[in-house]
């Protein structure tokens, strides 16, 4: 019996028997700890009765882990030379199936369909590659997927900012797009030793899980989170001269969005950072009334 893939030597053996060579334009820093594969995979609940979807497999370290206590695990690797090495590495796990593909050109909706059918719970599972962690945690979210949740390993000060609550440096407009969505919290810090290469920036593990409906109910949307961007355009600046600045312009619009503010019942002198995501729905219901 192989040791697991996740551990120093093994990894070393299967990057020299393979030839590989790390391109670090796709994010690519293996995991070669398993204890903290383990720990992962027991903040996402893994069962025998649960799909996961991961996001670049690598050479297999996390996938093997998740093969051996999910039902089933589809994996998107955009990285051909990949392909073959995961052929070798995963062949005693026969419910892992490998997408060669960009997740964020990806159908994952149809994938899921058509891989995942009869299982009720789906949850994301990846050590994402950082050049990209925002565009696909956004993607799962927007694109209303069966999921559970999503739990991932990416750059701790993105998970500080997804997590962030208001009044904080970190909180913004990704804090509120995601929250929107999840409740998330940062279920664990990780150092860079454990990865080869050796990733230059601190680690952290997220856990996101789906509410069964968004934190607050709102009139439109996507007017919504321009009203959000808007606020924050510049964070030293109130939400009155945001809001002026950056969402309805003209000369009768500091009025309107005055009067938004008053009815919202929101100090137009406050900072967007301060601001709730109930009071965002609130201010953007009213800010939707003047603009429809
Ligand atoms: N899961 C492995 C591990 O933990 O050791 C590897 C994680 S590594 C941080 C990120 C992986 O994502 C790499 O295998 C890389 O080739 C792949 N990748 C990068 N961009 C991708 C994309 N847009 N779609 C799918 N996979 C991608």
């Amino acid at each position: 019996m192989n040791k697991d893939i996740a551990t120093p030597i093994r990894t070393r053996a299967i990057l020299e028997k393979h030839g590989f060579s790390f391109k670090k334009s796709l994010g690519q820093n293996f995991l070669i700890d398993t204890n903290i594969l383990h720990r992962i995979i027991d903040h996402a609940d893994v069962t025998d009765q649960t799909a996961v979807i991961e996001i670049g497999p690598g050479i297999g370290a996390l996938t093997e882990q998740l093969a051996k206590r999910a039902k089933k695990v589809v994996a998107f690797e955009i990285d051909g030379r990949l392909l073959p090495i995961l052929d070798d590495t995963l062949s005693p796990y026969s419910n892992v199936e490998i997408i060669h593909e960009d997740v964020l050109k990806a159908d994952v909706n149809a994938v899921i369909q058509e891989k995942m059918k009869g299982i009720d719970d789906i949850m994301v599972v990846a050590n994402l590659p950082y050049y990209v962690t925002t565009p696909i945690i956004m993607k799962l979210l927007t694109e209303n997927l069966p999921l559970r949740g999503i739990v991932v390993m990416l750059q701790k000060e993105v998970a500080d900012r997804i997590s962030a609550e208001p009044g904080t440096k970190d909180y913004g407009s990704l804090s509120i797009a995601i929250q929107y969505y999840t409740t998330a919290e940062t279920v664990m810090i990780v150092p860079r030793t454990v990865f080869v290469p050796q990733p230059n920036v601190d680690s952290a593990v997220i856990r996101l899980l789906k509410r069964d409906k968004p934190a607050v109910k709102v009139e439109n949307e996507s007017f919504f989170f321009d009203v959000v961007r808007a606020s924050f355009g510049q964070r030293r600046k109130t939400i009155l001269n945001n809001l002026t600045t950056n969402l309805l312009k003209g000369k009768e619009s500091k009025a309107a969005i005055e009067d938004c503010l008053a009815k919202a019942n929101i100090d137009p002198k406050r900072r967007g950072e301060t601001l709730s995501i109930e009071e965002f729905g609130r201010l953007s219901d009213e800010l939707y009334k003047v603009i429809k």
